[in-house]
């Protein structure tokens, strides 16, 4: 038997004896049992009721503990003790929790987070003043009925967290900013929000110094290159000048095609959307540029696989670019006795490939992932001798980007490329329309 038990019926018995004698000296043994055995009930409900009111009281408060060692002292005790280091533990987590807050709060960028609906939970400093949220009025909406952009609702119905997304700011015009979702404890979300407007304006007085920079030195050199054209011309042209015009004749040349380029460059990284969207002939472009191939050259067989009459929802000079690039660096990369496929094909996932395969030098595989980057030549010597300028491959990647497709690249050294453009599915279309497809190739975008 536990030592309380022992005390709880000692105390009663001693307490029974005690009315029983009582009792017995006023020869009335079962009142005096029955007052010992009530004042016992009392004396329990007493300190029942008092337990009762102690824990209804507010949690600051300590619990009252009586004097002795009596169960009920021991109980409330052992209470109270619990009681302190709950409070302990909840004030250690309230300041981990302020600190949790005050550290987002200090964040430069926005963390705003979701349930799975994208309902708000909480955000901070940040996310507030980017997204202009309100304290009280916006938590637990729905974030898309907030920031109504629709690439934002198209962003986040996805959920696909390796994506970011550019958004003009829905509160300050002229900033922007970027987006991220990440899956966090299992079932929710958190959006990142950073104000980007500082690198967007520096991405963008970079592309206009470019394109204007391009745009005033084209002029004098059309002209130069001009002079020099008239002047190896000339058939007086006394005999030591004719090598150092032809050497300036050809690097005006060079010169024109890189600010050619650069303008071209400029052109699809500033706009936004395509100009004169139309179902475009693919297959058709690809034939055409197959046959641009020079007679006069010596160049690798080109070969051409057409499996689909499908066209592309786009811009036909950018579409253009993309084949005359690929097919060009496919000749110049190519010894004559090699060969270059072109193939246009469906995919079993949907969507459309464009390929080119040669059977050329091929590319380091440390220089793969680089080859978009303006001015890079893997092999320079070689490229600058082929007559490359190295915008090439950059050119066709924006313009791919325009076209919401993807360029991938395969090569060995020795062996040779493929150079694979992957057109998604909303972007195929049929040339069934007959005003489509005898409406003029307009020429307002000059790529
Ligand atoms: P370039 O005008 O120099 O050809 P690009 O941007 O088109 O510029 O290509 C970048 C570099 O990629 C080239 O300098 C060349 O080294 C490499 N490259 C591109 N296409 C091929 C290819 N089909 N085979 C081998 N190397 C290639």
């Amino acid at each position: 038997m536990s030592g309380a038990w022992l005390f709880v019926l000692v105390r009663l018995g001693a307490l029974l004896i005690l009315g029983g004698l009582i009792g017995l000296y006023f020869e009335q043994l079962f009142a005096g049992l029955f007052v010992a055995a009530l004042v016992s009930i009392w004396f329990h409900l007493y300190h029942l009721i008092r337990l009762e009111s102690e824990l209804a009281t507010p949690r600051s408060k300590t619990v009252t503990v009586p004097d002795g060692t009596g169960l009920w002292a021991r109980t409330l005790a052992r209470i109270d003790h619990v009681h302190q280091r709950l409070r302990k533990s909840k004030k250690a987590y309230r300041s981990l929790l302020k600190e949790v807050r005050n550290s987002t709060n200090a964040l430069p960028d926005g963390v705003v987070s979701l349930t799975n609906t994208f309902e708000i939970v909480r955000y901070n400093r940040a996310a507030r003043r980017n997204l202009g949220l309100k304290a009280k009025r916006d938590r637990g909406q729905r974030i898309d009925n907030l920031v109504r952009h629709p690439d934002f609702i198209a962003y986040l119905n996805e959920r696909d967290s390796s994506q970011t997304l550019v958004l003009p700011s829905p509160v300050l015009e002229g900033s922007f900013l970027s987006l991220r979702i990440v899956p966090y404890g299992g079932d929710d979300w958190m959006l990142l929000v950073r104000d980007i407007t500082e690198q967007t304006q520096l991405a963008r007085m970079r592309r206009d110094f470019v394109a204007n920079a391009s745009h005033e030195l084209r002029t004098p050199l059309t002209v130069i290159a001009g002079y020099l054209d008239a002047m190896s011309d000339e058939p007086d042209l006394p005999e030591p000048w004719l090598r150092p015009v032809g050497e300036m004749r050809s690097q005006a040349a060079r010169m024109l095609a890189i600010i050619t380029d650069l303008l071209k460059l400029s052109r699809l990284e500033s706009d936004s959307s395509l100009a004169d969207e139309q179902c475009i002939d693919f297959a058709e472009i690809i034939r055409r540029t197959a046959a641009s191939a020079p007679d006069s050259m010596l160049h690798p067989s080109v070969e051409l696989r057409i499996d689909t009459a499908k066209a592309i929802r786009g811009n036909q000079s950018v579409l253009e670019s993309v084949v005359l690039n690929l097919f060009q660096n496919a000749l110049r990369y190519t010894p004559p006795e090699g060969n270059v496929t072109l193939c246009w094909r469906l995919l079993d996932e949907g969507g459309a490939e464009f390929a080119v395969i040669d059977t050329g030098e091929g590319i380091a595989e440390a220089d793969i992932p680089r080859l978009t980057e303006r001015f890079f030549r893997s092999d320079r010597g070689r490229s600058r001798h082929a007559g490359g300028i190295g915008l090439g491959l950059a050119i066709v990647k924006h313009a791919l980007n325009r076209h919401d497709a993807e360029l991938h690249i395969k090569s060995r050294l020795g062996t040779g490329s493929t150079f694979s453009c992957l057109f998604p599915e909303q972007r195929l279309c049929e040339i069934d329309d007959e005003r489509e497809q005898n409406a003029p190739v307009t020429a307002t975008d000059p790529l």
